[in-house]
């Protein structure tokens, strides 16, 4: 009848959408003054200026035909140039424009990337706490999602742990730094680790392993914490990027995909990208959205605003004994679950009208995630309620 993985992909709960659905009807139901709404992961500044400058000045002034109509597949030939020069100028000389692929956000640089990366039996190695999604598509290609934990106080990678998941089947290991749902950043150091031991099983499976970089949240680290460019330390590199975060465009879906130049059977990653990206569905990106990118690609949203929340919820949260991973970057706090289960203090935070999501679909059921991409006035008025829910969970 109908594959039973694709099936269970659609029947499957989206747990945040789920609780920021609920977080609206509360809203409705007493006012919205009254709902603090940490679920969802979607930027709450505006976008810069010079978004919408440039989206005007397109409207105003460019053709309205060339604006709206189909582009190559990879995006316009200036704009990959754009992205490529950029990368190059300010991380190192890694690409060219024939290794950028301009997708609809970071997931469709995923998805295709694996799609095109991956047999089925190859395994996926994907480190906790991740991201969702990468679950979803590593196993629709019928690849294997092999689960790696990282260390438990820093979130950092455990090596030992690390070289005992390569196996010859390892195909590809993904990375997220910043990390969503930790804020973690992977150091320099544990980032060479990696990559090092990345290097050994090469050479010891005789066939390339791919490191696929998901960096949505590249911009947004503070206190000049560094997010190393992993192109720099390992060739078969690709990097997913979004402008979803670091633009506050999250719903025009922009990315990229970034192929280094110097990766194995470079000719042919470039080509099984674009198949997969074809066999997808993918025609090209938004055609309005990669000019206006074009033009703002060095540009980005107020990340200060993002720091000064942190700043507020960190202290807040552990004045009032809550623990939790310091965040360097990205816009989550991942809060140790004062009850041994995250899912069943995320159903008492509801008594309180604190929307919070659990670990468990990030592979970390003792911590939940707090989004802070939200006004300030929401952090600040949410402290007494989570002062209530410390108390009624014995801190
Ligand atoms: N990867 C991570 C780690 C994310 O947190 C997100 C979105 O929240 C994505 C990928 C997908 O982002 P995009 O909107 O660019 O598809």
């Amino acid at each position: 009848m109908f594959s039973q993985t694709i099936l269970d992909f659609g029947r499957k709960p989206n747990v945040i959408r789920d609780l920021s659905a609920y977080a609206g009807r509360r809203k409705a139901e007493i006012g919205a003054e009254h709902v603090f709404d940490f679920s969802i992961g979607s930027p709450n500044v505006p976008p810069p200026p010079q978004v919408h400058e440039a989206m005007l000045d397109l409207l105003t002034h460019a053709d309205p035909v060339e604006i709206h109509s189909y582009t190559a597949a990879p995006g316009l030939l200036s704009l990959r140039k754009t992205i490529a020069q950029s990368i190059n100028r300010r991380f190192g000389d890694h690409v060219d424009e024939s290794g950028i692929y301009v997708t609809a956000g970071a997931s469709g640089a995923i998805a295709m990337a694996l799609k095109g990366l991956t047999n089925p039996g190859d395994e996926v190695i994907i480190f906790t706490p991740h991201y969702m999604e990468y679950l979803i598509y590593t196993e629709a290609y019928g690849a294997k999602p092999v689960i790696v934990k990282t260390l438990p106080d820093s979130f950092q990678i455990d090596l030992p742990a690390f070289e005992a998941a390569l196996t010859e089947k390892t195909k590809v290991v993904i990375l997220n730094s910043p990390n969503n749902p930790s804020g973690v950043i992977y150091t320099k150091e544990s980032v060479k680790a990696l990559t090092d031991a990345m290097k050994a099983a090469e050479k010891r499976f005789g066939h390339a392993i791919y490191l696929l970089s998901d960096e949505p949240y590249r911009e947004l680290s503070y206190d000049g914490v560094e997010v190393p460019y992993l192109m720099n330390d390992y060739d078969d590199t690709l990097v997913c990027y979004s402008y979803s975060k670091t633009l506050s465009i999250p719903g025009e879906r922009m990315g990229y995909l970034a192929i280094c130049r110097r990766c194995a059977d470079y000719a042919d990653v470039v080509d099984v990208c674009a198949g997969a990206a074809r066999a997808l569905g993918h025609i090209c990106a938004s055609n309005l959205y990669q000019r206006v990118i074009e033009r703002c690609v060095d540009v980005v949203a107020d990340v200060n605003f993002y720091k000064e929340n942190r700043d507020i919820l960190v202290k807040g949260l552990e004045d009032l004994g809550y623990t939790c991973i310091h965040p360097d970057g990205a816009f989550y706090l991942f809060l140790k679950s004062p009850l041994p289960d995250s899912m069943e203090f995320c159903e008492k935070a509801k008594a309180y009208e604190l929307m919070v999501v659990p670990g468990h679909d990030f592979g970390v059921p003792e911590y939940l995630r707090v989004s802070y991409c939200v006004a300030r006035e929401t952090i600040v008025n949410a402290l007494p309620a989570f002062a209530k829910l410390a108390k009624d969970c014995g801190l």
